[in-house]
C-alpha cells in the first residue's frame, strides 16, 4: 500500500513516520521547501522524543520519502491524508480551513485515479463533505472517497500515542474506503486497539468533543484549586480523592497556569463557534474557554504578589520552561506568551531557560529582547534573580539542587506553577514558596 501525507508538521511527520514503521510506503509532502530539504537529509525540524531515529530508520529502509511535488506524490497513492494546520481564524475564532480547502483544490486538479482522501487535520463538522464537493466540482469524473480520521496523539509522547492509541476513529460512508483504512491500521488490530467506524460527521465531532472534555477537566481542577486557596484545602489531595473514582479518572486533574498548545485553545473555541452557529450553544465549553483565557492573562499577578514584599523597583525574574508542556518545542498558545510580556510591562527583567523551546521562544519574544537574558541552563537563569517561576514541568526542573538555588538567587522566592515541589520541604529550606491550590 502507498500513502501520501500532505502537511509535514507535528501530525503529518509523526503519522507518516509511524505508518512507514507499520510497513507502508509513505511520501510526506509539504510546501515548505526548507523543511522538506532538511528532512531528506534526516534533519528533523521539530523536537519530539524518538522521532529522529524512527525517521532515519524508515528513510534508510526506503519506506519514507519527502517531497514538495504534490502531483508526483499523488500518482500512486491509495490513501491521501490531509494533515495541514487548522488554526483559529482571526477575528471570529472559527477554525481556519483555508489550508485544508487549498489542498482539496490541489488534489482535485492533480489526482487522476481512485484514492481515499482522509482528513487527519482537526476540522469542524461538515468539512469532509465540503472537501468532497470541492474535488467533485473540479474533477467531476474522478472516483474517490473522503473520510475523517482524527488524530489523538499528544506532542511529547506522539510516537507511543500513534503506535499504541487508545482507539482509532474512522468516519466514512463507503465500504471501499473503510476496507482500505482498515487494512492500513491492521497492525493495530494485533494490539487489540479498538477501531471505531462511524459516519464522517460523527468522527469529526468526536475529536472536538474529546479535546473539549479534557480542557474542561483541566479548567475544573484549576477552579477547584482557586477554591482550595480560599478555604485552606489541598488541591493535590482533592485530585487524588476524586481521581481514584473510576468514573472520573486521575488524568488531567493537575492544576496549573491554564492549558495552552496547538490544540485545546483553538479546538474548544471552534466547537463553541460551531455550536453557536447551529443554535445549540455549549455553555459549559464557552465557560471553559473564558476561564482559561482569564487564568493565563492573570497569572502574572500571582508572581507580582510574591514579589511585592521586595522594595526593589526593577525586579529580575527567572522563568524555567516556556513551551506549553514538557518534551516539545511547541510554543503555540503557551502560558509563557501571556506571562513574559505582562511581567515585562510591569518593569521586570527576565532570565529565561527552556530545554528545547529556546529557538521558538526567541522568535515569539523578539520585540522584548532588551528585557530578556537567554540562559543556557537552570542555574544560569537563577543566578542573582529576585525570584524563580517554574512554568513548565520539564523533568530536569523536578530535582533542582535547592541548596545551590538558595545560594544563587538574590531572594529565595519560588513560584511553582506546576506543583512539582513539596511546600513543606521548601518552607523548611527557607524558601518563600508559592504553588497552586496548596496553601501551606
Ligand atoms: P503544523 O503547523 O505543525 O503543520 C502543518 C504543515 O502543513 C506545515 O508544515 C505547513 O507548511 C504544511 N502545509 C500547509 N499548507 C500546505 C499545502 N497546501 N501543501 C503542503 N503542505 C502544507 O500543524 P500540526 O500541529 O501538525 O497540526 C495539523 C493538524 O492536526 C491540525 O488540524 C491540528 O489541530 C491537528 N492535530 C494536531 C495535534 C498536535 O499535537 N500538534 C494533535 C492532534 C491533531
Amino acid at each position: 500500500m502507498k500513502i501520501t501525507i500532505i502537511g509535514t508538521g507535528y501530525v503529518g511527520l509523526v503519522s507518516g513516520t509511524c505508518f512507514a514503521e507499520f510497513g507502508v510506503t509513505v511520501t510526506c509532502v509539504d510546501k515548505d521547501k526548507e523543511k522538506i530539504g532538511k528532512l531528506k537529509k534526516g534533519i528533523i525540524p521539530i523536537f519530539e522524543p524518538g522521532l529522529d531515529e524512527l525517521v532515519k530508520k524508515n528513510i534508510s529502509e526506503k519506506r519514507l520519502y519527502f517531497n514538495t511535488d504534490l502531483e508526483k506524490s499523488l500518482k500512486e497513492a491509495d490513501i491521501i491524508f490531509i494533515a495541514v494546520g487548522t488554526p483559529s481564524r482571526r477575528g471570529d475564532g472559527h477554525a481556519d480551513l483555508s489550508y485544508v480547502f487549498s489542498v482539496a483544490k490541489e488534489i482535485g486538479k492533480r489526482l487522476n485515479k481512485y484514492a481515499v482522501i482522509v482528513n487527519k487535520s482537526t476540522v469542524p463538522i461538515g468539512t469532509g463533505k465540503k472537501v468532497y464537493e470541492i474535488i467533485k466540482k473540479i474533477n467531476p469524473k474522478l472516483k474517490f472517497d473522503v473520510a475523517s480520521n482524527p488524530e489523538f496523539l499528544r506532542e511529547g509522547s506522539a510516537i507511543n500515542d500513534f503506535m499504541r492509541p487508545d482507539r482509532v476513529v474512522i468516519g466514512c460512508d463507503s465500504d471501499k474506503a473503510k476496507n482500505l483504512l482498515g487494512e492500513l491500521y491492521r497492525p493495530l488490530y494485533l494490539l487489540e486497539t479498538p477501531i471505531i467506524f462511524t459516519k464522517r460527521e460523527t468522527a469529526e465531532l468526536i475529536k472536538y468533543a474529546a479535546n473539549s472534555f479534557l480542557a474542561t477537566k483541566i479548567t475544573f481542577i484549576n477552579e477547584i484549586s482557586d477554591l482550595c486557596e480560599k478555604v485552606g484545602a489541598n488541591v493535590s489531595d482533592v485530585s487524588i480523592g476524586i481521581g481514584l473514582d473510576g468514573r472520573i479518572g486521575k488524568k488531567f486533574l493537575h492544576p496549573g497556569p491554564g492549558y495552552g498548545g496547538s490544540c485545546f485553545p483553538k479546538d474548544t473555541l471552534a466547537l463553541v463557534k460551531t455550536a453557536q452557529d447551529k443554535n445549540s450553544p455549549l455553555k459549559l465549553v464557552e465557560h471553559v474557554v473564558q476561564s482559561n483565557l482569564n487564568r493565563k492573562k492573570m497569572i502574572y499577578k500571582r508572581v507580582l504578589k510574591m514579589l511585592s514584599k521586595l522594595k526593589k523597583k526593577n525586579k529580575v525574574i527567572s522563568i524555567l520552561g516556556l513551551t506549553f508542556k514538557p518534551n516539545t518545542d511547541d510554543m503555540r498558545d503557551s502560558p509563557s506568551l501571556n506571562l513574559v510580556p505582562s511581567l515585562i510591562k510591569n518593569n521586570c527583567k527576565l532570565k529565561l531557560y527552556d530545554p528545547e523551546g529556546m529557538k521558538e521562544a526567541k522568535t515569539y519574544f523578539k520585540k522584548y529582547s532588551n528585557y530578556i537574558k537567554w540562559c543556557n541552563d537552570s542555574y544560569e537563569a537563577c543566578e542573582k534573580s529576585d525570584a524563580l517561576v517554574i512554568l513548565t514541568e520539564w523533568n530536569q526542573f523536578r530535582a533542582l539542587d535547592l541548596i545551590k538555588l538558595k545560594k544563587i538567587l538574590n531572594h529565595p522566592i519560588i513560584i511553582d506553577l506546576r506543583n512539582i515541589y513539596n511546600p513543606k520541604e521548601l518552607q523548611e529550606l527557607g524558601f518563600d514558596y508559592d504553588s497552586i491550590g496548596r496553601p501551606i
